[in-house]
């Protein structure tokens, strides 16, 4: 099993997560060390990318969950951003198709999931099954479930599909890492009204952000209870502090950085056997540089 990093923003595996006691916000350095902190991360994090690519055994897979304007996709911009693109694959899930909807939960993202030696983002994940869909039951009406609709049983069973299917993955050399950016209602409500104030970001505005606005408890509620279920030893959940950027981006950096050094993947050795064929190629393409 992978060691990942324990951390104070590391989600218990006993159920004892409160949403209350989960800050949106630390004290520390200030906001040039937290640049710096991060370069450093996304560095190491580039280099481990290579070893994870060259090695080819394992895959890693950051799951990132968030209320809107959390800054979900600048964080995986700057995370990534020292990692080689060919060995990454990023997917953002949005409100599922009538294909998708014709399928399993867990459907559409399993064809997404990164293969060996690569590094796989999801912006947004199967996790809305117990979120978004958790604040709107009557989403469920389009979605054609079999029998008769027991809400209760119906969200106990989605999160145990979710602990099998991670529990799966892992077995499989998946290594799951989770990152709820913990954003305050306050600092929603600030960045929203600076997407519209702002022509820049006047694109990113949503009308219906506004609107979830109103369910804020109720998704709150469904993350406690998503965070409390499906935290494991082998997929932890991270509640990062999200009020201020340049902490969040370092500290999700930090902690891809770290699980990846925990795997300790060396880069592979040749075969004893093709030493001889090596230094023969080896002669030949000398002798090719002489000619
Ligand atoms: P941004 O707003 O930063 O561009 P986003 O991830 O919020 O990024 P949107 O297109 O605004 O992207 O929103 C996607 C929407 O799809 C979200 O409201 C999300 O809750 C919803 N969604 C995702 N998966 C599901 C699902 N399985 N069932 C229902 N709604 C879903
Ligand atoms: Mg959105």
């Amino acid at each position: 099993m992978v060691d990942f990093p324990a951390s104070p923003f590391r989600v218990p595996y006993d159920g004892s997560f409160r949403v209350a006691k989960a800050p949106t916000r630390v004290e520390g350095d200030d906001e040039d060390d937290d640049k710096d902190a991060l370069r450093a991360a996304v560095a190491r994090i580039s280099e481990l990318q290579e070893r994870l690519y060259a090695h080819n055994r394992v895959s890693l897979l950051c799951i990132f969950q968030a209320m809107d304007a959390a800054g979900k996709d600048s964080t995986i911009r700057a995370v990534l951003s020292g990692v080689n693109p060919a060995g990454c694959q990023v997917h953002a899930f949005k409100s599922p198709s009538t294909e998708e909807l014709d399928h399993d939960f867990l459907w559409r993202t399993t064809c997404r999931l990164p293969e060996r030696g690569r590094i796989g983002v999801f912006n947004r994940s199967y996790y809305e099954e117990v979120l978004v869909v958790r604040v709107h039951p009557e989403l469920l009406a389009a979605q054609s479930l079999p029998g008769e609709l027991e809400p209760e049983r119906l969200w106990a069973e989605r999160y145990e599909s979710i602990r099998d299917h991670e529990r799966h993955l892992a077995r499989n050399g998946v290594v799951i890492l989770k990152f709820w950016l913990n954003v305050s209602l306050e600092e929603q409500t600030r960045r929203l009204l600076r997407r519209i104030d702002d022509p820049k970001r006047y694109f990113k505005f949503e009308p219906r952000d506004v609107t979830e606005q109103a369910h804020w408890a109720d998704y709150m509620a469904s993350y406690e209870l998503a965070l409390r279920q499906t935290s494991t030893p082998w997929a932890p959940w991270y509640a990062i502090p999200a009020d201020d950027k340049p902490k969040m981006r370092r500290l999700v950096a930090e902690h891809i950085a770290e699980t990846m050094e925990s795997l300790h993947l060396p880069y592979p050795e040749l075969p004893r056997r093709s030493r001889d064929e090596v230094d023969e190629l080896r002669r030949t393409l000398k002798a090719r540089l002489k000619d």
